[in-house]
């Protein structure tokens, strides 16, 4: 017989009512003292686990909890701290700075966290450091649980292999000097533990994930270590986000137990699990339930999946858990929550996912007849969550069905579009542009939570984003630039804006999940086929475009970054999804050019973070991004100009995609890539236009029209100057209305005298 027990991988830090947040912020703000400050903290870790013992799980996680980051605690608890916050002395002072920056010195870069939307604060390697063990917050949690909770709790460490794969600042040669000097200090944290009687630690290792058989090899050796000299506590080295590639190796690992993902897997970790077996006095950890999905389980489903796993491994003991830990989810149902109660039933989030849990071992336990009754619900409220979503457009099957493969091509080459577009835009050299938001001020904010609260009417509402946009539209002529933007003002965020007005989705008030540090975010559902009911933003657009004889760009989210940033139906394939919303978007496209719209931006800034971990996967993904993007824009007229945006570096990785769109002009974020890209452009010429950032939009700083002519020439050099663009970064909507002004400002004055400078040399 195999023991059966539930177990948990982290649970979200920022309560139901996003109580960590308020605290967080209150104290930044200086308005509760830190030891306010910290006691609420403690409540809130100890509430997390509160809700997970009440949910009765058998093996609950600590130091998942974090004051921010749960890389940032690893890298701090290292001692892992730049140089640059040497003059920050008290310990909880240096750990925000690294977060949140000081005056003089720049914060931790932050970087998503693997495929998820979730950022992690980026440790930074320096040579020559001392590293040591600052202070033990696995042990220091685990002693807390105890004592608040009378619990025996297994802590969570982020592995070494991850967490030097998370790093950076070191060359491929450093990382066996980083494992050598690590090594040590990981055996000091977990030997303390061994000594308080600590029984269990789950070592989270994703980077495995995507490790070569060679490089399991090398990581084998740091747990062979780690291991001979801490017999005393059990390691379940964890790995989560896809299946394990060098399977044979991780389970000859000297650990006391291994988790596996078995449902982001692509169905992997289980033929390796067949094929070779697993050890059979290892615990087996094996995630079963959707840990990044927000649907109720098919219990029968998941029962049988466990069943078939425990016979495969014959193992003593496996535990079921969920694929990942719980961070990605919301915290639980919340009482107030209004949605249809079709949806609402459908819905399974943190809380819920491990009563699911314990009702899956009681199935284990005492067979399946013990939870036919839940058994049969989740059935019933996944069939009426089906129909309800099937509901939402009955003419979508017929739509997609009628698709040939013209209907994701333009009808003409780029070139021959190019010489068309140059004709009847009228446009001059090196055009000027903004990516589309302008400044959303705090009147602008304040608005829109009148007008939701029903404080204002629509029209009093509309009236001041008119009011705001025609402002925008006089400052954009003033300032000179060549393409204008109507500035988003309708728009709290790009997703959910669009989401909020196409058929399919659905809004939560309080399904709040964690971005990074206290920002949490509201996915949005998509529960159905996704419907266009209307155009969404050509009200907004003609108004602008009314006001001004200069051309006014569209601007859309892109069918991709609306999945991406989605909490996404599981009844689907991704791909289907993204057509769907891809199909919804090319009628808004088809809406806006029928209204004289002549250039459409269609953004798609999550389009590279959507990518599987596994380079082998990309492909398959790329090809149907691509295509979903066609989808939306091909449909326009030969002399409609169609734009695309994305935010980030790097895009050598992506550059077959960005050619594979085929918009007629693509801006992206440059200014911080310090060249690199530019070096890449020399050898791949890039020949579609191209707009590259000349200043950075993250920071208040106004840089001088030198500086971004400097940018724009270096470009010239490699990009031909009859397709190139002249824009900032990405959206204004972060910065001031006066910093904005005067950095558009230095803009055109910077494309001016290269266009003078363009027109000496011919
Ligand atoms: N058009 C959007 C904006 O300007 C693009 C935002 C983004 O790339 N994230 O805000
Ligand atoms: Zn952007």
């Amino acid at each position: 017989m195999t023991n059966v027990k539930t177990s948990s991988l982290g649970f979200p830090r920022i309560g139901l009512n996003r109580e960590w947040k308020k605290s967080l912020e209150a104290y930044w703000k200086g308005n509760t003292d830190r030891e306010t400050f910290l006691k609420e903290m403690d409540e809130q870790f100890l509430a997390a686990l509160q809700t997970q013992l009440d949910q009765q799980i058998d093996i609950i996680p600590v130091s998942d909890f974090t004051l921010y980051d749960h890389v940032l605690d690893t890298a701090v608890m290292f001692n892992w701290i730049p140089k640059r916050f040497k003059d920050v002395h008290d310990p909880l002072d240096t750990y925000f700075a690294m977060a949140r920056g000081t005056k003089d010195a720049v914060s931790c870069e932050m970087t998503k966290w693997f495929n998820t939307n979730y950022h992690y604060i980026v440790p930074e390697f320096e040579k020559g450091a001392q590293y040591r063990v600052t202070r033990n917050k696995p042990l220091e949690d685990y002693k807390r649980a105890k004592a608040a909770l009378g619990t025996e709790t297994k802590p969570v460490i982020l592995g070494l292999y991850t967490f030097v794969a998370l790093a950076k600042g070191y060359e491929q040669q450093d990382i066996k000097d980083i494992y050598s000097q690590m090594t040590p200090l990981y055996i000091q944290v977990l030997k303390e533990l061994e000594q308080e009687g600590g029984k269990w630690v789950q070592i989270d290792e994703p980077a495995l994930v995507t490790a070569s058989h060679e490089e399991a090899a090398a990581v084998k050796e740091i747990y062979q270590t780690i291991t001979e000299e801490v017999p005393g506590v059990n390691i379940l080295l964890q790995t989560y986000f896809d299946s394990v590639d060098a399977y044979e190796e991780l389970i000859s690992f000297p650990v006391a137990g291994i988790g596996l993902d078995f449902v982001h897997d692509k169905g992997k970790n289980f033929e390796h699990l067949k094929a070779h077996g697993f050890p059979k006095g290892k615990v087996l950890a094996a995630g079963i339930l959707d840990g990044r999905n927000i649907w109720k389980a098919n219990l029968e489903e998941r029962l049988n999946l466990t069943l078939e796993l425990i016979q495969s491994a014959g193992v003593d003991e496996v535990w079921i858990q969920p694929s990942n830990s719980l961070l990605h989810v919301p915290v639980a149902k919340h009482p107030d929550e209004q949605l249809a109660d079709d949806l609402l039933n459908g819905l399974s989030f943190a809380k819920e996912k491990l009563l699911e849990l314990t009702l899956l071992k009681n199935g284990l336990v005492s067979g399946k007849a013990a939870i036919q009754t839940e058994i049969d619900e989740a059935h019933g409220h996944l069939q009426a969550l089906k129909q309800y979503g099937a509901a939402t457009n009955s003419a979508f099957a017929e739509e997609i069905d009628k698709l040939t493969e013209e209907d994701f091509k333009r009808s003409t080459t780029f070139e021959e579009r190019l010489r068309i577009q140059n004709e009847s835009l009228g446009l001059p050299l090196l055009p000027t542009t903004t990516i589309g938001s302008f400044p959303q001020t705090a009147e602008v904010r304040s608005a829109r939570q009148k007008w939701r609260k029903k404080e204002w009417s629509d029209e009093q509402y509309e009236a001041f984003i008119q009011k705001e946009t025609k402002k925008w539209i006089d400052i954009q002529e003033d300032l000179g630039l060549d393409v204008l933007v109507h500035g988003e003002f309708e728009r709290t965020d790009m997703v959910e804006y669009f989401g909020e007005k196409l058929g399919g989705f659905a809004f939560t008030k309080y399904a709040w999940v964690q971005s990074y540090g206290s920002r949490c975010v509201r996915p949005p559902v998509i529960y159905g086929d996704v419907e266009f009911k209307e155009p969404m933003t050509v009200k907004e657009t003609v108004y602008a475009q009314s006001l001004t004889s200069k051309k006014v760009k569209g601007m859309l989210t892109g069918p991709v970054t609306i999945l991406n940033w989605s909490f996404a139906r599981y009844d689907l394939p991704r791909k289907e999804i993204a057509f769907q919303i891809a199909q919804a978007l090319r009628k808004e496209v088809e809406a806006l050019e029928k209204a004289g719209i002549q250039i459409i931006q269609v953004d798609e800034p999550a389009l590279r973070e959507g990518l599987p971990l596994k380079e082998r996967d990309w492909d398959e993904y790329l090809k149907w991004a691509a295509e979903a993007f066609r989808l939306s824009t091909s449909s326009v007229e030969d002399t409609t100009q169609i734009h695309t945006h994305m935010c980030y570096s790097n895009f050598e990785d992506i550059v077959d995609t960005i050619e594979d769109l085929d918009a007629d002009v693509i801006t992206i974020e440059h200014s911080r890539s310090h060249g690199g890209f530019l070096d890449y452009l020399e050898q791949h010429p890039y020949l579609k236009g191209l707009g590259l950032g000349v200043y950075d939009i993250h920071s208040p700083r106004v840089p001088s029209s030198d500086e971004m002519l400097t940018i724009i020439e270096d470009a010239l050099k490699v990009c031909p100057a009859d397709r190139f663009w002249v824009n900032p970064d990405c959206g204004l909507k972060t910065r001031q209305p006066e910093e904005t002004i005067a950095a558009l400002k230095h803009m055109v004055e910077a494309a001016k005298q290269a266009r003078g400078k363009l027109a000496q040399t011919v």
